[in-house]
């Protein structure tokens, strides 16, 4: 096979995929080539009625471990965690998966059955889709880093409890900090607003890149959600593209 047969067979692929997601349209590449910095790509002035592209959440009074330590330090640190309630009811601790150097993290919100069982950070059928979120984005799983607020999965997927959060937080601020990733994905509403200390809902928050303690925050909606409203795909897709442009615009 012909290398120009062979691109226009993977660029074919390429976008049926893309329209697996959803996604029915694709930006064309800037008519000029050069770098372009994140701060010139950023619209001048936000669209009447939206937050600014960067904002910094003022709330946020904790700073990330300053103190770097590696994944399985903090795995072994947290061992078989009794701090909260929830360890009653799950079958492992899902702590996390991917890369210890990946420049982007994802965070969930609690891990589910089929989390529960396997030990392992979106592996259901909202994994399977946040999978092909990662790979429309040109990057693989193992890139990135993968978890979730809670380690444990709550019981029938309930929405986690205030004192759940602040036994288990401790450890996803000591991941962020080992990590050091360069943007971090919050998933659906609860990681966004638990991550930013807000109640701003995330329709108003996903979007744009905000500074979350020194590192960039991109809040978007939860795979599960979008299996339930598929119609939304299209501002995940946007939100993962200004992720992937901000990273290349680093390079
Ligand atoms: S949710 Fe977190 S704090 Fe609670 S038992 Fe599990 S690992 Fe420990």
């Amino acid at each position: 096979m012909s290398v120009k047969k062979r691109l226009e067979e993977e660029v074919v692929d390429h976008l049926k995929f893309y329209k697996s997601l959803g996604v029915e349209w694709v930006n064309a590449p800037p008519s000029k080539p050069g770098k372009q910095s994140a701060a010139a790509a950023a619209p001048k002035s936000a669209p009447k009625g939206t937050v600014p592209q960067t904002k910094t959440f003022s709330t946020m009074r904790e700073n990330l471990p300053s103190t770097k330590e590696s994944l399985e330090a903090i795995r072994n640190d947290l061992g078989d965690c009794r701090r909260c309630k929830l360890a009653g009811g799950r079958t492992n601790i899902v702590f996390g998966f991917g890369n210890p150097r990946a420049e982007l993290m994802f965070v969930g919100e609690a891990p589910g059955a089929d989390e529960d069982e396997q030990g392992l950070p979106f592996v259901g059928r909202a994994g399977q889709l946040l999978t092909k979120i990662i790979e429309a984005i040109e990057m693989r799983r193992q890139d990135v880093y993968i978890c979730n607020i809670l380690k444990c999965r709550p019981p029938g997927n309930r929405n986690p409890e205030t004192e759940e959060i602040a036994s288990c937080e401790p450890f996803l601020f000591r991941q962020i900090a080992s990590v050091k990733p360069k943007v971090i994905c919050a998933l659906g509403t609860f990681s966004s607003q638990t991550l930013l200390r807000t109640t701003e809902p995330i329709s108003k928050l996903r979007g744009r890149l905000v500074d979350y303690k020194g590192i960039k925050l991109m809040a978007t909606f939860h795979p599960a959600y979008l299996l339930r409203n598929p119609n939304e795909k299209r501002k995940v897709w946007e939100d993962v593209q200004t992720i992937r442009d901000y990273l290349k615009n680093l390079k």
